[in-house]
């Protein structure tokens, strides 16, 4: 990366780290997703005690690689991991329930707005619950691709990107995995079933936005 895109990058991270801490948010810059599990770990877990944890869908999540880093760490009991693919139905439903009252809730967003406000799509809401409400501390790992201009961007990078991708990828055909644009389709397949705003983080700092200086995800 030249030096202006590294500047433009980094600038741009900068004003949306302070647009989220006048939003009450806590928010880190991190230069690498490596440095920003480190974080995770390092800082804000011993900032607990967080005991019970849980992971929401997450591309960036499963690159970090907390997921191992936290089951094998003595003290920490993982509840629910949304990227395990081995979970049958009746267990991943009982596990998001329990995953909304964890300690830590580590996810990623959909979309940051330049003024610090957060938007997520989820089919059933489980992963915008717990980003809402219940668990102690939520930690998301975010990359700059997520950073957009304002709501408006937020709902169509969540629908037209977020979600299409997200079809594509476990197979749904859905008409924006084929046009990568949204059709507010009504399938049964559709993705799209809550949508969130978090405006700001109550209690102040609950919600931690670990801004990362890579694309990561979808
Ligand atoms: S509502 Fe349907 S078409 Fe639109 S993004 Fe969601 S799944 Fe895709």
């Amino acid at each position: 990366m030249g030096p202006a895109r590294g500047a433009y990058h980094q600038n741009r991270l900068g004003l949306v780290k302070k647009a989220l801490e006048a939003n009450r948010f806590e928010a880190t810059v991190h230069e690498t997703l490596e440095g920003a599990a480190e974080y995770l770990i390092g800082t804000i877990l011993p900032s607990g005690p967080y005991a019970t944890v849980a992971f929401g869908g997450s591309d960036t999540v499963i690159a970090s690689g907390i997921v191992a880093t936290l089951r094998a760490l003595p003290g920490v009991s993982v509840t629910f991991d949304r990227n395990d693919r081995g979970l049958s139905p009746g267990e991943w439903h009982a596990l998001t329930r329990d995953s909304i009252l964890v300690d830590l809730f580590v996810a990623s967003s959909n979309a940051v707005t330049q003024d610090g406000r957060l938007v997520n799509v989820d089919r059933y809401g489980n992963r915008v619950a717990a980003i809402a409400y219940g668990p102690r501390k939520v930690a998301l790992l975010v990359g700059r691709n997520k950073i957009v201009p304002d709501l408006q961007g937020a709902m169509e990078r969540a629908r037209s990107t977020a979600a299409a991708m997200n079809a594509i990828r476990i197979g749904e055909t859905t008409p924006c995995a084929k046009t990568a644009r949204c059709h507010d389709c009504h399938g049964k397949g559709r993705l799209c079933g809550v949508t969130s705003i978090t405006e700001r983080s109550f209690p102040p700092g609950r919600v931690h936005v670990l801004l990362i200086d890579q694309d990561l995800g979808f």
